[in-house]
């Protein structure tokens, strides 16, 4: 049952042209057009989003017999000749499952080895290709590593820079996957701090260019707690389902939808998120087990919606019933990984993901190992705990879907979005220099020395100077951007270029920070020859990119965990944080361990595998973990 794929220098690309123009158009067969008709309607009120893939066109109809015949499917198109199909892909899975750990650091897997199953990230490593990847970009947050591990592309191009950005048109602080053009289901009200769509994600996924390969057949349904890493593993053109942290529910936004499908509605009237409510998240293991780990009550860990900071952590929110509050701690607990794999499994039934007779793809991102990562550091028994929490929950969905799919007609990709940093109390008291930086200390330094040098920022803006902004030199602080005052500089006439060097200079005399790059450096190219400063411009996307971007030293972080004094976050360069596990496993795959790779690689890889385009701005290379025919 193994399908080949064909090495050497033809590249998949233009084995794909040749196969389409040799093939005569076909129609699409009757369930795959009802897909796509369903696709459009519920794309109508995004017509200019989607035009350019338009699913039932006969330009964008590419040959659904090479794209479909797998031999022994027998559906979605595959009626036709198979000629040349079995020649350069011999079978296609049915399902692509990624499994994307939100802040899971590659040492996890190691550090914890001896208290995982057979069933879940053992069972994927052993039948897969694994390597341990590299985030090059700086800005390793949710935002950024969802939209790289299935485009193969940075933030420069793909504009997912942050997963927050000073929207330069509003002056205001605005979620990175805020759509104003599209509301949350269910939501009384779509705040500019939500996480609605992909509107903003420039270029394409894995699983757009699936769509794009199989006529619109091809579906992809991502899902998470979270909503940016369930939107950004969706692409532009899948179907995404996140958690409405004020009723437990998931849902979707007008971007995807008019209205939730009978399976979500169905799913939701079970009420998991419910059955949780009062209950204690206790270590599955014995304590020594824990010995790899500080020690339960250590230094600054967070005491999160009523959580606690050590076990047992009763999940009730400090509400006497369900509420947002508790819906919010579930969040953080690893009964948030049932929930999110339940509802995986609704949907490969509701979808028929996997069954129709084409490549479907289902994207999980696991919110919540992020969530208990922030709360408690990435040293804490809680991490580990979640961790091998987490193995066992996988190993059940894995297990469950080898019951609905034969496991050889399943690619499977797990990885991360980023790692994490250590809190930074605990890595003082051990003699590292650490610490948070705050955002009252970057904005006083920042403009006192523009004032000093240029004037008071009030005094000089003249007739246009007069609301609360414009008092100020600095309108926006969001790591690792500063956002100064572009109107006061082009009413005061001043160089830009010089501005943000005062800026930035005036923010490293505060102690944490390692260095700085200005705008003006960053457009021109006139960078340092460091990998800093590469991966620096590599998450530079120019519309939504500050003036002055700073740089921590290590163990150093600022932005929303900098202003608390608990927890811990990510978001650097550094190993800690840019370092993730990564597993490809598939019958076409040679399983291996394969050292380190890129980030960028992944879906390169991926596309390689499906013998589709790699998406749009993909810098990656195509890592050789490849059968041979
Ligand atoms: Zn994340």
């Amino acid at each position: 049952m193994t399908f080949s794929i064909v090495g050497g220098a033809r590249s998949p690309i233009a084995l794909f042209l040749l196969a389409a123009a040799s093939c005569a158009p076909a129609q699409p067969a009757a369930n795959a057009t009802s897909a796509a008709d369903a696709s459009n309607a519920s794309k109508s009120s995004n017509a200019k989003k989607t035009d350019a893939a338009a699913p039932n066109g006969p330009e964008v109809a590419p040959s659904a017999q090479w794209v479909t015949n797998n031999g022994n499917t027998g559906s979605a198109g595959a009626g036709g000749s198979g000629r040349a199909s079995s020649f350069f892909i011999a079978k296609r899975p049915k399902l692509v499952v990624v499994v994307v750990l939100d802040q899971f650091r590659a040492d996890y897997l190691t550090r914890f080895d001896p208290y995982f199953g057979a069933t879940g990230f053992r069972r994927l490593f052993s039948r897969g290709a694994s390597f341990t990847g590299h985030y090059g970009h700086y800005v390793t947050y949710t935002g950024p590593g969802h939209a790289l591990l299935l485009s193969g592309s940075y933030p420069y191009v793909n504009g997912i820079a942050a997963n927050k950005f000073i929207n330069p048109e509003s002056g205001k602080s605005e979620a990175m996957v805020f759509d104003s053009g599209a509301q949350i289901i269910g939501a009384p009200k779509t705040d500019i701090d939500m996480d609605v769509s992909p509107k903003n994600f420039i270029g394409s996924t894995v699983g757009d260019e699936l769509f794009l390969a199989t006529g619109g057949q091809s579906k992809t349904v991502s899902l998470a707690t979270k909503g940016r890493g369930a939107i950004l593993l969706g692409g532009r053109l899948g179907k995404t389902y996140f958690m409405n942290d004020d009723t437990g529910d998931m849902t979707s936004s007008t971007y995807y939808m008019k209205e939730l499908p009978p399976w979500v509605s169905a799913w939701n009237k079970k009420k998991l998120a419910d059955s949780y409510f009062g209950k204690k998240w206790e270590r599955a293991l014995a304590e020594s087990a824990y010995s790899v780990s500080s020690a339960d009550d250590a230094l600054n860990e967070a005491n999160a919606l009523g959580l606690g900071k050590v076990f047992p952590h009763t999940v009730n929110g400090k509400l006497a019933a369900p509420g947002p509050d508790y819906y919010e701690a579930l969040t953080h607990t690893p009964f948030a990984n049932d929930y999110e794999f339940d509802f995986a499994k609704a949907a490969v039934e509701g979808e028929k993901l996997g069954g129709r007779g084409v490549t479907d793809m289902l994207a999980i991102s696991i919110s919540a190992t992020d969530l208990a990562g922030h709360d408690y550091g990435p040293t804490s028994q809680e991490i580990e705990d979640i961790v091998v929490r987490t193995d066992k929950q996988l190993g059940d969905f894995l297990t469950w879907l080898d019951s609905k799919i034969p496991s050889e007609d399943v690619v499977y990709v797990l990885s991360a979005d980023h790692g994490s940093t250590p809190v930074p109390e605990q890595m003082a008291s051990l003699g590292f220099d650490a610490a948070r930086i705050k955002k009252k200390a970057i904005k006083e330094a920042v403009d006192a020395a523009l004032t000093k040098r240029f004037g008071a920022a009030g005094g000089g803006g003249g007739k246009d100077a007069k609301d609360a902004k414009d008092a100020s030199w600095v309108v926006g602080l969001e790591d690792p951007h500063i956002f100064l005052n572009r109107k006061l500089i082009e009413t005061k006439k001043l160089d830009a270029k010089e501005v943000e060097r005062v800026a930035g200079e005036a923010a490293l005399t505060l102690k944490g920070f390692g260095g700085y790059l200005t705008r003006t450096q960053l457009l021109g190219g006139a960078i340092p020859p460091t990998e800093m400063a590469r991966s620096i411009a590599r998450s530079y996307h120019a519309p939504r990119g500050g003036d002055v971007v700073m740089w921590t030293q290590p163990f150093y972080f600022w932005g929303k965990y900098g202003e608390k004094d608990v927890g811990s976050t990510h978001g650097t360069s550094y190993r800690y944080d840019s370092e993730v596990p990564v597993v490809i496993a598939g019958s076409a795959i040679k399983p291996g361990r394969y050292g380190v790779r890129e980030m960028v690689d992944v879906a390169p890889t991926l596309s390689y595998l499906l013998g589709i385009t790699t998406p749009a701005g993909s810098e990656g290379e195509v890592a050789p973990i490849f059968r041979t025919p």
